[in-house]
């Protein structure tokens, strides 16, 4: 069966996992969870877990839960709990909102049961306080092919690491001077359970937790014991956590955690080229100013796409489209482009916008008149209707449609060369007025008054047909044109990343527009016809002064390039 967007059903290994568990009664019922840390915001990688996750539990009636990862006081902060949450809740809107928990999780409330799991571990001799430094332990550790050497505090009593516990929350110690670690194998060929830190001390509040804690849970202990916490079946993730799942493992089967106790499925992630996806290197980007802030149309963010003006469902659609293994690859950003424009070509009206305009009179129009024509607003779409396009006899068509000594191939406008004008008449150029230096100043034409709506009653054809607005009537707008941000299609490939920005990821520029464009709010999206897709700026476009984004051009401009 299709789902409600009319999309095949999805097929992958974990899914198909999830099938077989529940044919098994492996479960109650599916709870998956999408866990993020924040430390950044979410970019389109993060939007493939989503999918992953809330397309699950939606597909076995099942409930996802947002779960906030945050239990690193040191790089978190609320800005980002909040910029999480509105994207999470954008994205599946419509979707799979039905499945989302009613409550939002965070990891960090569960410290106090967490703790109390680290003191039973103790308890039942399956963990110590260690007083080695972090340097000393690398020595301790060994490497895969070399076992470890025990930590001289491995066989403390149970008494006196349950004491040195207490003193470590009670605030005895500094930062790095002890740690709680797990008591597993210092000889096993996967570094992981070579006795990994479990609690290490940080004398800093939390963004949730406030001044509680000084003792905080590492990342492998609060996983699993916070999807058992929360009743998940399916913890999903990406390869890196491969190797830890012998942990994840080992520590809900060595505590009296509920059955049936969750389990670890990886997958690998999203890598769309001429991107980066480490959150480490879009922090660098906001910090250092190569884009204006997260929310940048430039920048791979959930809430730069948004900004951009692409929507939801184009981006499920490209996660749903890239398929779920565990290959690792890199999957080309142009498959997403096509996403946002074959929905758009669908659904977005036309309307007509010059952005480098040049002018042009009508020297047989009259002065002082004008007129309304008709513009069909969508031809994909008959109920779109129609809307009247104000013409008259100033205009402004774009300068690369007028060339003064044109080639053969070239079929728009040349001196003596006969046009249509979108939706309005056949024009004929007769004259080109410069300035001293040989710049075209503007250029004059005459018109086919028998011509209107576009066709010539004597049959008489045209090769050319240009988009145009009638300077009268024209909206100044300023138009934001967004490319790729690298020019690499693996910018992290080798060497710097910064290296391969790419200098023209935005041009600015001052644009003439129709007049119907001032009315458009944010959140509508139209198709300047030849041009590409736009929508208004969601943050700096105002009635009076619009600004317009490019959501994406008409055709991969990126292809032709490469076909080169
Ligand atoms: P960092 O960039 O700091 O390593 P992260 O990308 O791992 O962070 P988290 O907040 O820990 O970010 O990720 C939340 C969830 O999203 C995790 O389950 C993670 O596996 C998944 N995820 C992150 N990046 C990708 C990606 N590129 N493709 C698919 N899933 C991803
Ligand atoms: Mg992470």
């Amino acid at each position: 069966m299709n789902d409600a967007e009319g999309n095949e059903p999805l097929k992958d290994f974990i899914r198909d996992r999830v099938v077989a568990d529940m044919a098994a009664g492996a479960y109650p019922g599916v709870v998956t969870r999408f866990p993020p840390e924040p430390n950044g915001y979410l970019h389109i990688g993060h939007a493939k877990s989503i999918c992953l996750n809330f397309g699950i539990a939606l597909e076995n009636s099942g409930v996802c839960n947002l779960r906030f990862d945050d239990t690193n006081p040191a790089k978190e902060d609320t800005e980002f709990v909040e910029s999480i949450t509105e994207d999470v809740r954008w994205l599946i809107e419509g979707w799979a909102d039905s499945v989302l928990s009613s409550e939002i999780f965070f990891a960090s409330s569960y410290f106090e049961q967490l703790h109390n799991y680290a003191v039973q571990l103790i308890r039942d001799g399956n963990a110590y306080v260690c007083d080695l430094s972090l340097e000393e332990w690398e020595s301790y550790r060994g490497a895969p092919e070399l076992p470890g050497k025990e930590s001289p505090h491995r066989n403390r009593g149970v008494e006196e690491n349950l004491d040195l516990f207490s003193r470590m929350r009670g605030g005895e110690f500094a930062d790095g001077e002890k740690t709680l670690r797990a008591k597993i194998d210092m000889t096993s060929p996967n570094l992981h359970l070579r006795d990994p830190v479990i609690y290490r001390i940080r004398h800093e509040a939390h963004h949730q937790a406030g001044e509680a804690w000084c003792i905080y849970p590492m990342y492998d202990f609060t996983h699993c014991l916070s999807d058992s916490m929360e009743g998940i079946s399916h913890s999903i993730c990406t390869l890196e956590f491969e190797v830890h799942r012998p942990l994840y493992d080992w520590v809900l089967d060595h505590l009296p955690v509920p059955q049936p106790r969750p389990h670890q499925h990886e997958f690998s992630r999203l890598n769309p080229t001429y991107m980066v996806m480490s959150k480490r290197k879009l922090l660098q980007l906001v910090q250092e100013k190569h884009v204006h802030g997260w929310d940048d149309p430039r920048m791979p963010t959930i809430a730069g796409y948004r900004r951009r003006g692409f929507t939801a469902a184009s981006i499920r659609s490209f996660c749903q489209g890239v398929g779920v293994t565990k290959f690792k690859g890199i999957t080309d950003v142009g498959l997403l482009e096509n996403a946002i424009r074959e929905e758009l070509n669908k659904t977005a009206e036309r309307r007509c916008a010059v952005l480098d305009p040049l002018e042009v009179i009508i020297d047989n129009y009259p002065e002082g008149q004008s007129e309304d024509l008709e513009a069909i607003n969508n031809p994909e779409d008959e109920s779109a209707g129609k809307r009247a396009l104000p013409f008259g006899r100033r205009l402004f068509i774009e300068r690369a449609d007028f060339m003064e000594d044109p080639p053969k191939k070239f079929f728009r406008l040349g001196p003596a060369r006969e046009v249509r004008l979108r939706y309005a008449y056949f024009i004929t150029c007769q004259s080109v007025e410069k300035d001293g230096e040989g710049n075209i100043l503007r250029i004059h034409c005459t018109y086919d008054p028998e011509t209107r709506g576009g066709s010539a009653p004597d049959g008489r054809k045209v090769k050319g047909t240009l988009h145009w607005v009638s300077a009268e009537h024209a909206v100044d707008a300023e138009v934001r044109l967004y490319d790729r941000l690298f020019t690499e299609p693996e910018p992290e490939a080798e060497g710097d990343f910064l290296d391969c920005l790419n200098p023209d990821s935005l041009k600015i520029i001052a644009g003439k527009l129709e007049p119907s464009l001032a009315k458009l709010s944010a959140g509508q999206r139209v198709q300047f016809e030849r041009l590409g897709y736009f929508t208004p700026d969601p943050k700096d476009s105002t009635p009076d002064k619009p600004v317009f984004n490019r959501i994406v051009g008409l055709r991969d401009s990126w292809a032709k390039l490469a076909n080169k």
